[in-house]
């Protein structure tokens, strides 16, 4: 279960989910009602329910979602064997080791097993004990919403290309303008959560997170040019990686915290690429000082058009002002990505990262060893 189901649904997003589910589901019986009334006909019937059913199987999977959560280490978690410390990152927040796919989320403030992403929507992370249940709330709100946008479609042409007198009161301007509104809703939800379902299920289908990727595609990276291949350990074939995921009762194989793994590989394989990634980085770290205040704003406005331009507006970015010091590990045209030096290294202190115009900075030292061990 998550830490507090009842706080994470107290927030505006998942509210305004809520709200979407009902103003749609609401307009859908309504229509369906008058252009197919399920009492009169086979089709009208099979319609209506099929909504029905799949309206309540997204608010369930939804309410599920956030109550089961991702799945959160234990606090100060350790491997059982101590020896095994050496292969995993320390998280300095939760004070304790990540096991392997566990990552921190800095929105739930805690390590999260075999974390997806933070969703906004559910206001919680998709990790390890939640990935049927959000995954199957993204099916059933596709599917519900196209037969939403096929019902409301349907009701608006045999409503205004009337030929015949209604066999239902003539709707007001108001329900007309409510009805238009809703298909616009249920196209977009086809179009955006379609896309997300898309990426999910081959997320699901491969056994590897979207930050799991992001990893590998370092990882062969690293290995660019070389004859070493680097074997991602947790994907034995898309009929088993779905059996993982996916059971009757949405509760997945296993603990979150051993993971089955391909022949020649063992639970630390992804963990050592990970600490040698993060070497890696640290050898490629940079110092900067601040020469011109930073306001932390995506789209400055001082520093230029490429800036403007160039926002890393999914990202994060940070504050800074003049003579501060940043470790930056990204560097881009017209951006910089680094964390901000702190005064006093303190380990339980918040450490600011995120991307700051690269104008705004100049470079001091050749290659620092000064970045922070944890990450
Ligand atoms: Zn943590
Ligand atoms: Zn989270």
């Amino acid at each position: 279960m998550c830490v507090n189901p009842i706080k994470k649904v107290c927030h505006w997003s998942p509210l305004t989910a809520l709200g979407i589910i009902k103003i749609i589901t609401l307009m859908t019986i309504h229509c369906s009602r008058q252009w197919s009334p399920p009492q009169e006909s086979f089709f009208g019937a099979v319609n209506f329910i099929l909504f029905f059913c799949l309206s309540g199987s997204t608010l369930f999977h939804f309410i599920s979602a956030i109550y089961e959560g991702p799945g959160y280490l234990p606090l100060k978690w350790m491997p059982e064997k101590l020896t095994d410390t050496q292969y995993l990152q320390y998280c300095a927040v939760c004070e304790g080791y990540k096991a392997p796919r566990s990552h921190h989320c800095r929105k739930c403030g805690r390590c999260v097993m075999k974390m997806d992403h933070h969703c906004p929507w559910i206001n919680n992370c998709v990790g390890h004990y939640n990935h049927c249940h959000f995954t199957a709330f993204l099916a059933s709100a596709v599917c519900g919403c196209c037969i939403s946008t096929f019902t409301l479609v349907s009701w608006v042409m045999s409503t205004v290309l009337a030929t015949r007198p209604l066999s239902y009161p003539p709707p007001s301007g108001f329900i007309l303008i409510l009805v238009m509104f809703t298909i616009g809703l249920s196209v977009g939800i086809i179009i955006v959560v379609g896309a997300l379902l898309y990426r999910q299920l081959s997320a699901i289908f491969g056994n590897k997170t979207e930050i799991e990727d992001w990893i590998l595609e370092k990882a062969h990276y690293r290995r660019f040019g070389t004859r070493d291949k680097f074997i991602y350990p947790y994907s034995k074939g898309w009929r088993f990686n779905m059996n993982q995921v996916f059971t009757w009762n949405c509760i997945p194989v296993g603990d979150g915290i051993h993971w089955p793994v391909i022949e020649g590989c063992d639970q630390y394989t992804l963990t050592r690429e990970q600490l040698a990634q993060k070497i890696n980085k640290r050898k490629r770290a940079k110092t900067y000082r601040v020469i011109e205040n930073v306001s932390g704003s995506y789209y400055p406005l001082r520093h230029g058009w490429g800036v403007l331009c160039h926002s890393p507006c999914i990202d994060r970015t940070i504050k800074l002002n003049i003579g501060d010091i940043v470790i930056v590990t990204r560097w881009g045209k017209y951006w910089l990505f680094g964390e901000k030096k702190r005064e006093e290294e303190n380990e339980k202190q918040i450490r600011i990262r995120g991307w700051f115009p690269r104008r705004c900075a100049i470079e001091i030292i050749e290659n620092s060893s000064a970045l922070n061990e944890s990450d």
